[in-house]
């Protein structure tokens, strides 16, 4: 049953992260009369401009958190990012005061939230392929780490994402400088842990966006991506027929997902995120929420995957088609200090009839940030491609 938004009936979802992948999964819930209340550390983030009510809150600081859900009594709490006091989750999860779930779940957002719980959990419990690694404390650790992995190594503070903090390390010149930006890039206290990684020399990477609803689980087609310095630059989905992985590949691709997703449990919509070798598909990382490069399903489904988990996580089945051809995101970053402007709209529409723009509505940029994403479809990857990569090129963003 869903209530009525803003009465005693209400359904309530709280967000906790309200960036541009959170905004999309506010507006889909709104579509389904929830009602919506978005947190995140900064106010006038993109998702609070769109939810029923809005929080500024340190999502790290346990209390603030733990005080905070308890003022709002969501039935449902949507973590968005991974930088949560995610101990207070389960803890709420657990007591019970009122019927909270945490989607997917809560015991989900504590292993993900750090590198080390997932990759165990992935490679020691659950027996899966990926890269070798070891955890490490301090630079004399790290040497011995590298030496015995062979390199070249990926460094990676354990609590990190997009690219912060990490480093391909080539040889032995390159540890401490690898180690001192590792430092600098982590978040919270422990940021000084790190994994090392061997470097998997893959053929292609992708995202397997995987649906535990509950009619069963739904793979949707892989989403292939190129990063830049750990961050995503592009993405796109085939069009059929073009078929860069093998049906075993795939079958293989979606085994691991299962196994990993299944482990996790709950509802809703992971990022499962696998290197694809000529030997096989090793697990990188998985995110129990929709992810980056899934912006692509805004225009090559019509179900996206804001909407499928919106869908999920209130316990609704879940189903999609696919656009027939291909599609392909870009996202658009800027650096610098100052509130953004855009200009180049209609250039960028006058691409192709296909283009599609988000301009996320960040309030600020500090430093480098993604501030919107170009969207498009053609009848094969190239075109896509090319589309959202003219269309995003005649953006212009201006900092004032
Ligand atoms: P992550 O933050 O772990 O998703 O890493 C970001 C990106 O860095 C990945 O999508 C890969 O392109 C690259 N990368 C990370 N770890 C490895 C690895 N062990 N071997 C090769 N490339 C990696």
């Amino acid at each position: 049953m869903i209530g009525t938004p803003l009465s005693s009936s209400a359904t309530t979802a709280l967000l906790l992260g309200s960036g541009e992948l959170g905004k999309e999964v506010v507006i889909e819930l709104q579509r389904l009369g929830v009602e919506t209340v978005a947190v995140d550390r900064y106010a006038d983030a993109p998702a609070m401009q769109v939810a029923h009510r809005r929080h500024v809150v340190d999502m790290q600081d346990a209390d603030a958190l733990r005080e905070l859900l308890r003022r709002e009594r969501p039935d449902v709490v949507i973590p968005e990012i991974e930088a949560i006091a995610t101990g207070v989750l389960a803890e709420l999860e657990a007591a019970q005061e009122w019927p909270l779930r945490v989607a997917p779940t809560a015991r989900a957002t504590v292993l993900t939230m750090n590198r080390e719980g997932i990759r165990r959990l992935a490679a020691e419990e659950l027996g899966l392929p990926t890269s070798p690694y070891a955890f490490v404390d301090t630079l004399e650790e790290f040497r011995a780490a590298a030496d015995d992995l062979g390199w070249p190594v990926v460094l990676k503070p354990v609590m990190s994402s997009s690219g912060k903090g990490q480093s391909l390390v080539r040889g032995a010149d390159d540890v401490e400088a690898a180690w001192e930006f590792a430092q600098t890039g982590g978040r919270g206290s422990q940021s000084t842990r790190c994994i090392v990684e061997g470097f998997v020399a893959f053929d292609t990477e992708i995202t397997l966006l995987t649906v535990r609803h509950a009619g069963g689980t739904l793979f949707l087609d892989p989403i292939y991506h190129r990063q830049v310095d750990g961050d995503y630059a592009e993405s796109w989905q085939e069009a059929p027929g073009e078929a860069t992985m093998s049906q075993a590949q795939l079958a293989s691709a979606q085994d691991t997902a299962r196994r990993v997703t299944d482990a996790l449990g709950g509802y809703g919509l992971f990022g499962v995120e696998l290197f694809v070798t000529a030997d096989g598909v090793v697990f990188s990382e998985v995110s129990p929420r929709p992810h980056d490069t899934g912006l692509v399903t805004l225009v090559s489904q019509d179900v996206s995957e804001f909407a499928l988990h919106a869908r999920a996580v209130l316990g609704l089945p879940v189903a999609t088609t696919r656009w027939p051809g291909a599609a392909a995101s870009w996202p658009v970053k800027v650096e610098g200090h100052g509130v953004p402007a855009f200009d180049g709209l209609a250039e960028a529409y006058a691409v192709d009839p296909s283009v599609q723009v988000r301009l996320f509505g960040k309030p600020r940029v500090d430093g480098e940030r993604r501030v919107a994403v170009t969207l498009a479809r053609g009848t094969t990857t190239t075109e896509a491609r090319d589309r959202a990569r003219t269309a995003a090129q005649a953006l212009r963003v201006s900092l004032d």
